[in-house]
């Protein structure tokens, strides 16, 4: 079995664990967890013969899920990686998925309402905040009425209790209206037939504990980065763990998600509620060079309340990490992009532009890092929020499609009504809402009422503005109903309210949003060709059993709700240092390692903070860079910027962990070639040959094919001059 050769003992165990026998699998950066997750998958299928489609593997992210499925398709091929669908899992009906904005537009008339204590008290509250509570609340499984209970036993609570706010009475006056926005948030959200993403979780965990029968086809669940999971997302796995055949793998130095509720103690839960629980231990990291891993070590070390944990690496020692000072974040940014430069320059095509990545803590430092690359011709894209599900022109055409599926969602509808401008005002729209509450229809049936004359009461002029809404509606449920592709009903919907002229008079840079519409289209069209090549074998409807089959429409909207997850998720607190979580390159820069940012300044939990940290350096393979500015401007103001004390600290024990100038000034002066350099031929041989790949080896100081031995296969030979043999021997295809 090829996905066993490349496993050192620890990790062959942890693949070749009894199935039966739920595995927790703890270990730090780089040690090849993600790795044993996916071969354990490759032997739960090739070698306990389980059907693909009856074994759920979790990861965090888009990002990561597709890094698996890379993983994974190169060790079983193709034709056995197949995808099961939400409505797999019962979430059956033409339920919309609300993302924060429409959350907060369901919030804000709710707010409303509800403030009028907080008013007397001058007490501010946003939407997002309120949001973000629920939000909160929702991942600990606290329903409404949960949640009310919850704080009214908090503020009647003991005197002197530990909690952190509720002792002060501002949030406790908070809390109570949260609650009761919580409570009729909710109501409205069925009431739309819809949502929101905690939902997802939360109707999930409901589904399989009252209906085990929906359990049925799952006979393994494996959870990666399992330490960021919180109580809620237990919950769903516990539940559909059914059959207590469970291995996640975690690392709690990596946690870095405390902000989004999630809990390191859901691995001592797990213990509990899986008795027999078995941990393995990893602990050789692969990813990284020796003097990479002994500066982060270091600076995670710093936490005293850690367990400590052993990681070592046969990695050479390589190039130190760079820490260098700046005095302002121009002086900062154009060195980094000086530095990107110059080593693409003098690896000869060994690292190239993607090799390199700047990880921000927030959003806001992109903009000095983006314009510094682009005057160095540097070309970038950004990874923390690929944010185009959020982009106006895709939410605009979207919020049409929504509609053709699901009349009842007023948000989609508050959108699109007067999108293109159409002269319908708020007031209208307030009316057209009240009007459709009181009168039973949904929004869609009342305008049509409007628009034929049936409501006498109705001004002209209105009826008027509707027409040309009225009539794309129909076009586009006539065409829905007849099994349009998505591709072809937004090309017909940007047609019908032109609305590249609509954006070409309201928008500067029309053309980028164009082109994002076209984007929008190649996405609606990749969806259909996934889903007319992905088998139907995972149906778990019971035979006779009545189920609306879902249109391509709804496929694709669905699909485009999940791809829009990670965006909706980023835009409090998430940003490049966690959506790097799992990931690895060669060349990482961290900027902006200061006082303030490392730790950032609105945190209330330093630790967390500095693993963030340490999470960005392990991602480094070859060359690690941190850097700081003496002086930057925060919101159109200089200000002095310490050195981070996660970094100072470090230093003051030990002055050689980091240098202040990059060691690697000629490669081509090197005698023996750099890791760096290996690996990246032995990377770019596997993707142009058409042989089996080749894996690099530390212990013997060439690439090989694992398989290859006796009967020959490529080789690569790295000579004592540094350059590199490519050898093919008697290569077999
Ligand atoms: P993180 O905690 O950052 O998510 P991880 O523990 O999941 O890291 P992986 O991403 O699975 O680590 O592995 C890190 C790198 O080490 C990958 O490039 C992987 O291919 C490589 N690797 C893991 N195990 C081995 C091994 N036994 N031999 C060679 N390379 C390995
Ligand atoms: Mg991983």
């Amino acid at each position: 079995m090829d996905y066993l050769k490349s496993l050192n003992p620890a990790q062959l165990r942890a693949v070749q664990h009894s199935p039966e026998i739920p595995l927790q699998i703890l270990a730090g950066p780089g040690s090849g967890k993600t790795k044993v997750l996916t071969s354990r998958i490759a032997h739960l299928i090739l070698h306990h013969h389980l059907p693909p489609w009856s074994i759920c593997a979790v990861t965090f992210t888009n990002k990561a899920a597709n890094e698996m499925k890379e993983r994974l398709t190169k060790a079983i091929g193709k034709e056995k990686t197949q995808k099961r669908y939400a409505r797999s899992i019962g979430l059956e009906g033409n339920f919309t998925v609300c993302d924060a904005e429409e959350s907060k537009k369901i919030i804000a008339p709710l707010l409303k309402k509800y403030r009028h204590d907080l008013d007397a008290k001058d007490i501010t509250l946003k939407e997002g905040t309120v949001l973000s509570l629920i939000s909160k609340a929702k991942a600990k499984g606290l329903s409404a009425t949960q949640f009310l209970r919850d704080i009214q036993a908090k503020s009647h609570g003991p005197k002197g209790s530990k909690e952190p706010f509720t002792s002060s009475s501002t949030v406790n006056d908070i809390d109570l209206v949260v609650a009761e926005i919580y409570e009729a948030y909710e109501k409205t959200l069925r009431k739309n037939n819809s949502l929101d993403f905690d939902d997802l979780l939360l109707f999930g965990v409901k589904l399989f504990t009252e209906n085990h029968d929906a359990v049925k086809w799952c006979k393994h669940v494996l959870v990666d980065e399992f330490q960021d999971t919180n109580v809620t997302q237990y919950d769903l796995m516990r539940a559909i763990a059914f059959a207590r055949c469970v291995t996640v793998v975690g690392d709690p130095d990596q946690s870095i998600y405390g902000w989004r509720s999630a809990e390191v103690g859901n691995l001592a839960r797990m213990q509990k509620d899986f008795f027999s629980t078995e941990q393995i231990l990893l602990e050789e990291n692969y990813r990284s060079t020796a003097s990479i891993l002994k500066a982060s070590l270091a600076i995670v070390a710093q936490d005293k309340t850690r367990i400590q944990k052993s990681l070592r690496t046969s990695h050479p020692v390589g190039p130190i990490p760079v820490l260098r000072s700046f005095p302002s974040e121009h002086i900062e940014a154009s060195f980094l992009a000086g530095e990107i430069k110059r080593i693409v320059a003098h690896m000869g095509g060994v690292l190239n532009w993607g090799d390199f990545v700047v990880l921000l803590r927030f959003n806001a430092l992109s903009r000095t890092i983006e314009s510094a690359l682009q005057k160095e011709g540097i070309p970038s894209r950004i990874l923390g929020g690929h944010k185009f599900f959020e982009r106006l022109e895709i939410k605009d055409l979207l919020a049409y499609l929504q509609i053709v599926d699901n009349p009842q969602f007023i948000p989609a509808f508050v959108r699109a009504i007067n999108t293109p401008a159409r002269g319908i005002g708020e007031k209208t729209i307030a009316e057209l809402l009240s009007r459709a509450d009181k009168s039973k229809l949904n929004l869609l049936e009342l305008v049509e009422k409007i628009h034929d004359g049936k409501t006498p009461d109705i001004k002209p002029p209105i009826k008027r503005k509707l027409g040309s809404f009225v009539t794309s509606m129909r076009i586009l449920r006539t065409l829905a109903s007849e099994n349009a592709s998505p591709s072809d009903l937004i090309h017909r919907l940007v047609e019908l309210i032109s609305y590249e002229e609509h954006l070409r008079k309201t928008q500067p840079d029309w053309d980028t949003r164009w082109e994002n519409v076209q984007e929008l289209i190649t996405f609606a069209s990749d969806v259909q060709s996934d889903l007319q090549d992905s088998p139907s074998t995972v149906e778990t409807q019971e035979p006779g059993e009545e189920r609306p089959r879902d249109t391509p429409l709804r496929l694709f909207l669905q699909a485009s709700m999940l791809s829009s997850e990670g965006d909706n998720q980023s835009k409090e607190g998430e940003n490049e240092c966690h959506a790097a979580k799992g990931l690895e390159w060669p060349v990482v820069m961290v900027p902006a390692v200061e006082q303030g940012t490392f730790p950032f300044y609105r945190t209330d939990d330093i630790e967390e903070e500095r693993r963030l940290l340490y999470v960005a350096c392990t991602r480094a393979q070859s060359l690690l860079y941190l850097s700081h500015a003496t002086q930057r401007k925060v919101g159109g103001e200089t200000k002095s910027k310490d050195l981070s004390v996660f970094v100072s600290a470090v230093i003051k024990e030990n002055p050689a962990l980091f240098i202040d100038r990059p060691s690697i000034f000629s490669v081509p002066e090197r005698k023996k070639p750099d890791e760096v350099e290996v690996t990246k031929r032995v990377a770019e041989y596997n993707r142009t040959s058409r042989h089996r790949p080749l894996e690099y080896s530390t212990q013997y100081g060439h690439a090989y094919t694992p398989q290859m031995s006796s009967q020959g296969a490529p080789y690569m030979n790295f000579t004592s001059s540094g350059s590199f043999n490519l050898q093919p021997v008697n290569a077999a295809p």
